[in-house]
């Protein structure tokens, strides 16, 4: 069976080798009146070199590269609201124009398919070039905001930064990278959006667990949009190769572009540009700690410049709040990027931007300066939100701080489910109506193990309990429109691991329906929706140890 799959797996290859030339097969369609524009490739040069071989590509920001065509592409999902925001007709998107296109089958003449070079620390060590081994941009498309977003499929096939990959992306992937980027989106928490999930047609090949097992899973391709897909490897790699011409090219093209409010003729302007680099970053990290997301592979080439979360892996939601927790296998020994380490990883990686964008500034202190303001953003930004979570008025009193630390170690050691833990804390009322052991059953309720945690934990818990109402009481706010304000930052549904295994299960089989009620659900976190109390439980005995469920491997 191994020996049979191997077999097609290396057919894939040698067919993809027998095209010289696909750009000269890839056919073209019109998208309506969309229009691409491509200032990344019109002034930024591109690799000389135009066949679609894996290669070291020096001098250049991009190489152009068709999609691969597919062989039965479908769209099996589009997100309304990116749908909009492009300007995109419902009927365009029905279309087998639009199902050609965003599976990677046709191109629009105005669009120039393009990967991106870029390098990056991978798990803290220089990687070297590693480029968009299977995402390839094809155009910008000006949106009903006015501002210009980048469409991106990935998994539309080999480019030359493919290395030993196939340029491709399964179902399993796709869905996770779809679904979780949208409800980011709804959680107000800055992402790449998704237009559109197609499938392809095309069986890919995977060694999900890396153990040797190869099997054929269905192939799939996401377009995903954003401002630009510059992340810090791709200042990293010029300057690892010692080009700061080609380095300073790229800021001047990025601020230009992407960072209109610095000014071109500033002196300080690439310092200016990292401080917002900072920011945002920080500001994210925040994001990320707030709703409980663990990205899992927060390598500098998965870090974009405008602070969004990107590149959708082995990411996962914090259930049992553990904060050494990582959903990523590959890492589970080191356990660098678990969810108490984001914030110091966010960092290190702004760091080895300072290090790359060095040479162009041309002095550490101003650089090192804006660094050291990181901690103290993020700690603001965190600050804030985590006393938005409690429906606190301001967190530095002694009194908010107490409560806030004493919630994190009962936290640590009760082994609760972090989201309906915070969603919980809304129906607390300071008001005679809820005895302190109605709210201890409330929180109890959220606990995984509550019949092994001691008298001790409960008696804390309950001393949590009246000290945190007595701060509520003195801010004097209506019970109702704290539980309000609550209710807007602690969300209610977020795509619990499980919940992205259960719509993949049945999408393998062909029934997409939970997919779209995920999608539905996700799009409100924090409203409540009754039709879906299904789903915003704890995570099931069954899923903690299923894979895809509390533990992925990189393999998508
Ligand atoms: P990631 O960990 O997904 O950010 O990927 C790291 C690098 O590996 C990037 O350069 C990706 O484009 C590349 N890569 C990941 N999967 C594949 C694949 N199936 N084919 C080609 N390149 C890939
Ligand atoms: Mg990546």
């Amino acid at each position: 069976m191994v020996t049979t799959v191997f077999a097609n797996y290396r057919r894939g290859y040698e067919r993809e080798s027998l095209m010289e030339k696909p750009e000269s097969r890839m056919r073209q369609v019109t998208l309506g009146d969309l229009k691409f524009d491509n200032p990344f490739t019109t002034e930024l040069s591109g690799d000389q070199d135009l066949s679609n071989t894996r290669r070291q590509v020096h001098d250049a920001y991009y190489s152009r590269v068709f999609p691969t065509p597919t062989a039965a592409p479908k769209t099996l999902v589009v997100s309304e609201e990116v749908r909009l925001l492009l300007g995109i007709s419902s009927g365009l998107a029905d279309s087998d124009e639009f199902a050609e296109v965003f599976s990677g089958n046709a191109v629009t003449a105005d669009m120039d398919p393009h990967a991106m070079c870029y390098g990056g620390h991978q798990f803290g060590n220089w990687a070297g070039q590693l480029g968009d081994g299977r995402a390839i941009n094809l155009g910008e498309l000006q949106g009903i905001d006015s501002k210009n977003y980048m469409l991106q499929l990935k998994g539309a096939g080999p480019t030359p930064y493919s290395r030993s990959g196939d340029g491709r992306a399964v179902l399993r992937s796709s869905i996770r990278e779809y679904l979780c980027s949208e409800a980011m989106h709804y959680l107000h928490v800055p992402t790449t959006r998704a237009l559109s999930l197609c499938n392809t047609g095309d069986n890919v090949v995977r060694d999900m667990f890396y153990d040797g097992n190869l099997a054929e899973e269905i192939g799939a391709v996401v377009c995903r949009v954003a401002e630009s897909f510059i992340r810090f490897g791709s200042f990293e790699i010029f300057s690892a190769r010692e080009n700061i011409d080609g380095l300073k090219a790229l800021l001047d093209f990025t601020i230009k572009h992407h960072f209109p409010e610095i000014s071109d003729t500033s002196p300080e302007k690439y310092v200016d540009f990292y401080r917002e680099v900072i920011s945002s970053t920080a500001l994210l990290m925040a994001h990320w700690q707030r709703v409980g997301f663990v990205h899992g592979v927060m390598n500098t080439d998965n870090m974009s410049i405008h602070g969004l979360t990107i590149d959708y892996g082995p990411y996962g939601w914090v259930d049992d709040f553990d904060p050494d927790w990582t959903p990523n296998t590959t890492d589970r020994h080191q356990r660098r990027y678990r969810f108490r380490n984001q914030p110091a990883v966010g960092h290190w990686n702004l760091a080895q931007l300072a290090n790359a964008i060095y040479p162009v500034v041309g002095s550490v202190e101003p650089l090192q300066e804006a660094l050291d303001e990181y901690e103290e953003i993020f700690s603001r930004s965190w600050s804030e939100m985590i006393a938005a979570k409690l429906g606190l008025v301001e967190y530095s009193s002694s009194s908010s701080q107490r409560v806030i630390t004493d919630l994190f170690s009962i936290l640590e050691t009760g082994e609760i489910d972090m989201t309906i833990f915070f969603r919980s804390l809304s129906s607390i009322t300071v008001g005679s109506d809820i005895s302190i052991d109605e709210i201890s059953a409330l929180l109890k309720s959220s606990y995984y193990e509550p019949v092994s945690k001691s008298e001790s934990h409960w008696e804390t818990l309950r001393d949590w309990i009246e000290n945190y109402r007595d701060v509520l009481r003195g801010q004097e706010i209506p019970d109702d429109r704290r539980k309000a304000q609550m209710d807007q930052v602690n969300p209610k549904y977020v795509l619990r691991n499980y919940l992205a295994q259960l719509a993949i299960d049945s999408a393998e089989q062909g029934d997409l329906s939970m997919l779209y009620d995920l999608q539905t659900m996700l799009k409100t976190p924090y409203d409540d929706q009754p039709q879906f109390d299904k789903w915003a439980v704890k995570r099931p005995d069954w899923a903690k140890d299923r894979a895809g469920c509390s533990m992925l491997s990189c393999s998508s």
